[in-house]
């Protein structure tokens, strides 16, 4: 098996650690996961496919990107540092012929923001991507040192790599099975052979993953209905929880390799994670953000407003749907610079010290001496919504009254999402009120659990909720709450976000 690694003049194998670094670019949510896809099609090109199908889940992931592709007798990856253009090119894409293609691209969860994290993993002639976070991976991999495998890598899908190898004995099938009988946690994974694409979905179905067919007689997979899109595929179902789908030259075949343990889909996926025009559990998200605005103005309206204005990009549905429900006027009031995590060029300290200025702007003649309703999807240490509050007070406004689409966020995530320890969160420590003061608005209303469900129009127990109610559907493990460096191994690779002095705010992020 060959691994390249192109000599990209844009290759961030050094600065992919600053790139990453959202005290440098504060980001406005959790970091998401990770976004899959893959693709059997031996008549087409592959590896573009699979290109402009991570291309659409770029969002899940901007640390770096992979594609792995199988020419029927062996696999090439092809990975790096960076967003899907910066990572591949036309020549790089021309030199990855096959006939069925996996990609990848990354946020980190477990294991730090460095080029040998990136995904595909492959091993032997069996790659894999994955999303997700598992919550056993030091016990697995301490027995795996103890049988003599050597690690290369800091996260924990390189585990799911080494025991697809240890157990692939020729059944694809068997051997996937095997893997998920050992390992737990969230999982959504792509698997690639010489002949075989597998897509397979953790017992519990935390993070989501979809089956779809291109051109009439192709099969491919992906996190979000959204990479469909491009490549003009049609969607045709969810993977189901606990479920192996096997797509080769005979086509698709599936059975339920572990039963259903229980339905828990990230109930963030819904209120930021994924794209508005995907479709999860049957639902667009778009149409159930918009009920969230309505649901988040019925419980906490602000009489009197003058303009209702989003956090771009995510809460756009959001703020449109509590203009509707209130009939307050919706408008633009920030206009977000879409392009800061795609420059590496360092900035100075003056401007690292303007904070959130450096990605948001505010319309001065949307905010001066109005009373401003400002919708956001969540807030996870508060800072940033507080440095944007004082952003659009210094432009004029009169009134701040902050409106959240989700309930406080008071426990860690370990299932994916990156939105710190339980004591960065602000939620965990502080009163609503308490909040309110710390980020300087005039008031705050966060939506509540059932106002978010009830939009979705899903009963509660069909979702993880837990960094909201500290439910966790997958038992945690005590060393797992540690840290999700807990397998780092030299401290130069620490991740930058979790460095001294911490990093900005932000929603959410994932892996
Ligand atoms: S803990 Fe929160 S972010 Fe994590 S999977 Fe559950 S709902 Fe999603």
């Amino acid at each position: 098996m060959a691994v390249t690694f192109d000599p990209n003049p844009l290759s961030l194998e050094n600065i992919g650690l600053f790139a990453a670094d959202p005290d440098f670019y504060p980001d406005e949510g959790p970091k998401e996961e990770c976004g899959v896809f893959g693709v059997f099609a031996p008549n087409e090109e592959v590896a573009r496919i699979a290109f402009f199908g991570i291309f659409a889940l770029q969002h899940r992931g901007q640390e770096s990107a992979g594609i792995a592709v199988s020419n029927g007798h062996s696999i090439n990856v092809h990975k790096d540092m960076g967003l899907v253009t910066q990572v591949f090119n036309e020549k790089v894409i021309e030199s990855l012929t096959g006939i069925s293609a996996i990609g990848h691209t990354r946020y980190s969860t477990t294991g730090s923001s460095i080029k040998c994290n990136a995904q595909p993993l492959s091993e032997g002639e069996i790659a894999v991507a994955h999303n997700g976070n598992l919550v056993n991976t030091k016990q697995l991999r301490e027995e795996l040192i103890a049988e003599g495998v050597k690690f290369e890598t800091t996260n924990d899908s390189e585990v799911i790599a080494k025991l697809l190898f240890k157990y692939h004995r020729g059944c694809i099938e068997e051997t996937v099975k095997a893997v998920m009988e050992r390992i737990e946690g969230a999982y959504s994974l792509v698997i690639l052979t010489p002949h075989e694409l597998v897509g397979v979905r953790d017992p519990y179905g935390v993070r989501p993953l979809c089956l779809g067919k291109v051109n009439g007689s192709y099969y491919c997979l992906a996190s979000e209905t959204c990479a469909f899109t491009p490549i003009g595929a049609r969607f045709l179902r969810e993977v189901e929880p606990g479920e192996i789908v096997v797509i080769d030259r005979d086509g698709q075949r599936e059975f339920q390799a572990i039963p259903v343990k229980k339905h828990a889909m990230c109930l963030f996926e819904f209120i930021y994670f994924a794209r508005p025009d995907a479709k999860i559990y049957g639902k667009t998200l778009h149409q159930a953000r918009r009920r969230m605005g309505h649901e988040l103005a019925l419980e906490h309206p602000c009489y009197g407003a003058d303009v209702v204005i989003p956090v771009p990009d995510t809460s756009v549905p959001a703020a449109i749907g509590y203009a509707e429900a209130s009939r307050i006027p919706f408008g633009e009031g920030i206009i977000k610079n879409r392009y800061i995590q795609r420059t590496f060029i360092q900035p100075s300290q003056r401007m690292r010290d303007l904070g959130a200025r450096m990605k948001y702007s505010p319309l001065q003649e949307t905010l001066e001496g109005r009373k401003v309703v400002v919708v956001d999807d969540s807030i996870v240490r508060g800072t940033t919504t507080g440095k944007l509050v004082k952003v659009l007070f210094d432009a004029g406004a009169r009134e701040i009254h902050v409106r959240i689409t989700s309930p406080p966020v008071k426990n860690p995530c370990y299932y994916g999402i990156d939105m710190a320890n339980q004591d960065e969160l602000v939620a965990a420590k502080h009163s609503i009120e308490e909040i309110r003061q710390q980020i300087g608005a005039t008031t705050l209303g966060y939506l509540s659990l059932g106002g978010v469900v009830k939009a979705i129009g899903m009963h509660k127990d069909n979702f993880c909720r837990a960094c909201f109610d500290g439910k966790y559907p997958i038992p945690i493990p005590d060393d797992v709450r540690v840290s999700k460096l807990m397998l780092e191994r030299r401290r130069d690779v620490v991740d930058p976000r979790h460095k001294e002095g911490g990093p900005d705010d932000g929603s959410p992020d994932a892996d």
